[in-house]
């Protein structure tokens, strides 16, 4: 187990390029700021932790992995704090870069791992190296919730006074606004 944290980028150095070779270690990430949606994001201050396999295939790598981290959210309703535990997981495909008479690499340039928009991406190996962050954040990304709740019953916040909700006692007679001036009104 590899506890150090590394970088999205894994180097294939260990992986042979002969179809059927495998490559696999627990790799830890530090988890980067902005990786989530609207109202769930995994915690910025927490670790990825990810079984990656890669494996040789004739046109290039096939790298998987579970990825197991923390989420920070805010109900969609009554916007308590809410954190959890999750896992993700994802299959994609490197392809071998195409290379000049000289073995430059034709694709993947310094900023050109993918090729394409992100849903039809053909994706490169580039330096003898495989980027997992894209497609590490695509896989959390579209397991994240859009609306996380607290509680499927959760009844939101009170429009009167603010407080959350909680089932069938609230009451607001006594400071409901509108009473509330005729209550000064009578002082007057
Ligand atoms: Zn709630
Ligand atoms: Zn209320």
């Amino acid at each position: 187990m590899n506890t150090e944290e590394s970088s999205f980028i894994i180097p294939l150095t260990h992986l042979q390029r002969r179809p059927g070779n495998m490559w696999e270690a627990e790799l830890s990430f530090k988890a980067p700021v902005d990786m989530g949606v609207a109202l769930a994001h995994v915690d910025p201050d927490s670790a990825l932790v990810a079984e990656v396999r890669l494996e040789s295939v004739l046109d290039g790598v096939l790298a998987s992995a579970t990825v197991d981290y923390k989420v920070i959210a805010e109900c969609a309703r009554c916007l308590e704090s809410l954190e959890w535990e999750d896992s993700s997981e994802f299959v994609e495909l490197f392809l071998y870069p195409e290379t000049d008479s000289r073995g430059r690499e034709i694709q993947g340039g310094e900023h050109e791992w993918v090729e394409g928009d992100s849903e039809t991406a053909t994706r490169f190996i580039h330096n003898d190296s495989v980027d997992l962050e894209e497609v590490v954040r695509d896989a959390i990304v579209l397991d994240l919730p859009l609306k996380p709740l607290c509680d499927p019953a959760c009844e939101g916040l009170c429009v009167t006074c603010g407080e959350k909700r909680d089932g069938g006692d609230h009451d607001h007679v006594a400071t409901d606004p509108r009473w509330a001036a005729l209550e000064s009104l009578r002082e007057e």
